[in-house]
Formats: C-alpha cells, sequence, structure tokens
C-alpha cells in the first residue's frame, strides 16, 4: 500500500506496456492471418484481418510515441527550479534563491544583508520573511 501511494506510475508503467505488448501480438496475429489466407474462398476478411491488425500497429506505435513524448515532458519539468523569495521586513530588501527543504511561505529565511546585525543573541530579528515560493519560469506554486 506504502508503495501504491509514493509512485502510482511505476506500478502502472508495466501494466501499460504489457497491454501494448499484447495489443502488437494481436495485430500481428490478425495481420499474419489476413497474409497467409490470402487466395482462399474470403478475401474480404482477409482484407479486414490486414486492415485491423495494420490498425492495431499504428496504434500501439502511436501510444508508444506519445508516452515518450509525456516522459521527456515530465523530466523537463521536473528541471524546474524552485526560488524561494525572501523579503526583510525592516528595510524591504528581496532577495530570490533557490529553493531549499524546509522553505515555507511566511518562515524565516536568511539574515539580511543589509541591516546591521542587531545585539539580540537569537539572531530572528535579523532574518528575513518569505514571502513567495515559485516555480522557476513564472508560474507560482504559493502564495498567501
Ligand atoms: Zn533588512
Amino acid at each position: 500500500m506504502r508503495a501504491l501511494e509514493k509512485s502510482p506510475a511505476s506500478l502502472l508503467v508495466p501494466f501499460y506496456f504489457f497491454l501494448l505488448g499484447l495489443l502488437i501480438l494481436f495485430s500481428l496475429i490478425l495481420l499474419v492471418q489476413g497474409v497467409t489466407g490470402a487466395g482462399r474462398n474470403d478475401s474480404f476478411t482477409n482484407m479486414l484481418f490486414i486492415m485491423t491488425g495494420l490498425t492495431g500497429l499504428v496504434s500501439t506505435f502511436y501510444m508508444i510515441r506519445r508516452y515518450q513524448v509525456s516522459v521527456q515532458k515530465m523530466l523537463k519539468e521536473r528541471k524546474t527550479v524552485v526560488l524561494t523569495v525572501e523579503e526583510c521586513s525592516k528595510c524591504s530588501y528581496k532577495a530570490v534563491r533557490p529553493f531549499r527543504e524546509g522553505d515555507y511561505v511566511y518562515g524565516y529565511g536568511e539574515e539580511c544583508p543589509r541591516c546591521p546585525k542587531g545585539s539580540g543573541d537569537t539572531g530572528v530579528e535579523n532574518r528575513m520573511v518569505i514571502t513567495a515560493i515559485y516555480l522557476e519560469g513564472g508560474r507560482q506554486e504559493e502564495r498567501y
């Protein structure tokens, strides 16, 4: 059950290709039946077999191609960089840096490089506040 929650796609993919394999096999059988049956009495059925077999093969290859495209798209999307925007509440200095684990909107970011380091030992007062988390490319992921 836990594996399902983690990545349902990884379980679906082999099943998908198993189906595609069956479809190819079925189409090939139809095609061979139609070709070897040529010359026999029922030429219409042979033609139907060949046509169905060819259609099956073409649509299977089309599905594989579409799958490849979607995988490439997914890999491209994975490359997108997530950016964190930090703002100083005192001097309103704004900084954008790559997202780090643990970042959340209205959480504390890094120390403000502009404001002088206060006498406070916690350092929290000097830290900027995360105001937004973006996906590079303009699409916003979170904004409150
Ligand atoms: Zn500041």
